[in-house]
């Protein structure tokens, strides 16, 4: 096995002469592009925050310099559900009327990024966040049909092919499928069981689930248990089932009423610590559901398919949608291939004369309605942009910022509000995109994607199948350029879910790109060293995507309430005054689509205030 080099960034700057940028310590390699300075929330945009949560804005009288401008409707907040209630703005308020959405990213799209390389002349995307997406079926009259008709989103894609000289492989559409070995059918994954982990010596087993764990290293009541797991044809349906599995955690559930052992809670656990944001131990079985886990989610058969993702993920989404907003804002025609792959007008986004005008890196630090929320006519926002507090009216503002900081921001919360925020509940979670030169040592052990267990970095990792969009066309080989994502939350069973959302928040955020470079590293050649892996030849960047508060967590109750009391999201979604929230952790489980949701309900609720 080759020793680790020593570490400097030193797999943080893209191949072929594209700029070696550390932009902080914590922070790291941004790669290249439009989201270059943009990875996750960076160190900027956190001390930003900090700034607001620690309280270094609430003094009565702060130092604003006023705008002129009055506008109809403020938007907090550039993501999915902001964009959403901008786009339902601009299809249903009058010509003169204007929105000013800020957002405190240097670019839009919250949670639904991208992260760009170049390598050996190759460009290269792969997702910060938000990842997969369904097609809607054509006709059906859904959000998402209407949606991708109006924004002219193809239904059908082109993906990169596989050489047919090459030993048969086969790869996920998106960076989720190999998770839980649902649809492995689908995909080439190795499982690597590290010594002590029911192994004397270190192994990996491929596609062990294919021939139902006859290879894996299982005890025989685990292997059971297991497939038990994987197949179990539940009958409950509707809303009663749905309040029973809301009423207990998926361990409880998977324990207590499936009488499985803990052995399938502990394989189910890194899934549902990043999808659910805590422990099975701590998490309704209703989310598990939600996410389609086996035994609470509708079972699957043995040829599950994968959902699919653009090469930057739901980014393609986001720059619809500006693209739509702000023609000027995204180079080129409104094409699939122009949209995608064009660069980013910053410039365009915040012109006077745009009905929608769009600040980036504006950091709202206070909202509040110009006295008794009751009567109000407007609607004071306060922001920070280069270090200059502005002071600017609405007739209606639309929190589409989040829970965790609208707390803090909306100045005149109700209490009834503020108590039930109080109980959301927030998880970190962490995506590394490594570009790599070549990667002959997972084709050599024959697989797209690999899965570990016990502690680690992350617990998997893949490559994709990625689609082919105009000039944006990686080459597929294992001599060649790819992206290997890692996706990875923190949980740590038997703590409160409080208590694992801190300890995760402590460990992803109290970790320096110099250490997470180096635990990568290492455990990439102790899994691949055997196959030929060379960090310093085969890793060309590293990006870290850090994301504060990735997911809502979402404990027993969190949808249908406990005791007969509402759900907090219930009060929340209420609103006051000419204060519209919504985002889109509202709807528990958090995806593109409930954020659009969101964003269109809380559009249509503040366009009939003004
Ligand atoms: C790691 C990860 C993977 C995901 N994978 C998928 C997936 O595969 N498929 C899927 O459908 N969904 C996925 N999601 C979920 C989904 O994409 C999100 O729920 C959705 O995009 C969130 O939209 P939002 O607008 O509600 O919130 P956000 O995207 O968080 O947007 C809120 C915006 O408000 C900004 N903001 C916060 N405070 C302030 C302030 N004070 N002033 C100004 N701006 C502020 C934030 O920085 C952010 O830009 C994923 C999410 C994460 C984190």
């Amino acid at each position: 096995m080759a020793a680790s080099a020593p570490l400097s960034f030193l797999s943080s700057c893209a191949a072929n002469g594209a700029p070696k940028i550390a932009k902080d310590a914590w922070t790291g390699y941004g790669a290249v592009g439009d989201y270059a300075n943009s990875a996750g929330n960076t160190q900027t945009v956190m001390a930003a925050a900090h700034k607001i949560r620690d309280g270094v804005y609430s003094t009565a009288n702060l130092t604003t310099k006023k705008l002129d401008e009055v506008y109809d409707i403020i938007i907090v907040g550039g993501g999915m559900s902001g964009l959403g209630a901008a786009y339902y703005f601009k299809q249903n308020a009058s010509a003169s009327q204007k929105c000013l959405l800020l957002d405190n990213h240097p670019i839009f799209g919250g949670e639904a990024k991208r992260n760009e390389f170049m390598v050996d002349g190759v460009h290269l995307m792969g997702p910060q966040g938000s990842n997969d997406f369904g097609v809607p079926r054509k006709g059906t009259g859904s959000m998402t049909d209407k949606l991708f008709e109006e924004l002219q989103i193809p239904r059908e894609f082109k993906f990169q092919e596989w050489d047919s000289n090459l030993k048969p492989l086969s790869f996920g559409l998106d960076n989720y499928a190999h998770m839980t070995g649902v649809a492995e059918s689908s995909l080439d994954i190795g499982y690597f069981f590290k010594k002590g982990q029911y192994v004397n010596e270190s192994q990996w087993v491929n596609n062990m689930w294919r021939d139902d764990l006859a290879r894996a290293p299982y005890p025989e009541k685990v292997k059971q248990d297991l497939l038990k797991w994987r197949y179990y044809e539940q009958t409950g349906r509707g809303g009663e089932f749905s309040r029973l599995l809301d009423s207990m955690t998926y361990k409880e559930y998977l324990e207590g009423v499936l009488g499985l052992s803990p052995e399938v809670t502990r394989y189910t656990d890194p899934v549902i610590g990043l999808i659910n944001g805590a422990g099975a131990d701590a998490v309704s079985a209703f989310a598990a559901s939600q996410i389609g886990m086996p035994g609470a989610g509708r079972a699957r058969g043995k040829n599950a398919s994968s959902p699919l993702s653009f090469p930057g993920g739901n980014t393609a989404f986001a720059r619809y949608f500006v693209k739509y907003l702000i023609p000027d804002a995204i180079q080129g025609e409104h094409t699939f291939e122009d949209i995608t792959n064009q660069s980013v007008n910053f410039e365009a986004l915040d012109r006077a004369e745009n009905q929608i005008r769009m600040k980036m890196s504006a950091t709202v630090i206070s909202v509040q309605h110009e006295g008794n929320s009751d009567s109000a006519e407007h609607v004071k926002v306060i922001f920070e942009q280069d270090g200059t507090l502005f002071e600017v009216k609405a007739r209606s503002a639309i929190m589409a910022s989040g829970g965790w900081v609208n707390k803090h921001i909306i100045k005149d919360l109700p209490k009834d509000i503020h108590a039930a925020y109080g109980e959301f509940t927030y998880a970190p979670a962490l995506i590394a995109n490594v570009a790599l030169t070549n990667w002959q040592f997972m084709y050599k052990q024959g697989i797209t994607a690999a899965q570990w267990f016990g502690d680690g970095f992350g617990f998997s990792c893949n490559i994709r199948q990625s689609m082919i969009i105009g000039d944006y066309a990686p080459p597929l080989h294992p001599d060649k350029p790819t992206v290997l994502t890692f996706y990875m939350g923190a949980h740590t069973p038997g703590l409160s879910l409080a208590e694992q959302n801190m300890a995760a928040r402590a460990k992803i955020f109290g970790t320096t790109f110099f250490d997470y470079e180096k635990q990568l590293r290492e455990q990439m050649l102790e899994q691949f060293g055997a196959t030929g892996f060379d960090p310093d030849k085969d890793i060309a960047g590293i990006t870290l995507n850090r994301w504060g508060h990735a997911r809502i967590t979402q404990q027993p109750g969190f949808y249908f309430g406990l005791d007969g009391k509402p759900a907090p999201r219930e009060i929340v979604a209420k609103g006051f005054g000419r204060i519209i929230i919504g985002h889109s952790e509202l709807n528990g489980h958090q995806s593109w689509t409930g954020g659009v949701s969101q964003g269109f309900a809380a559009g249509e609720k503040a366009l009939a205030l003004v």
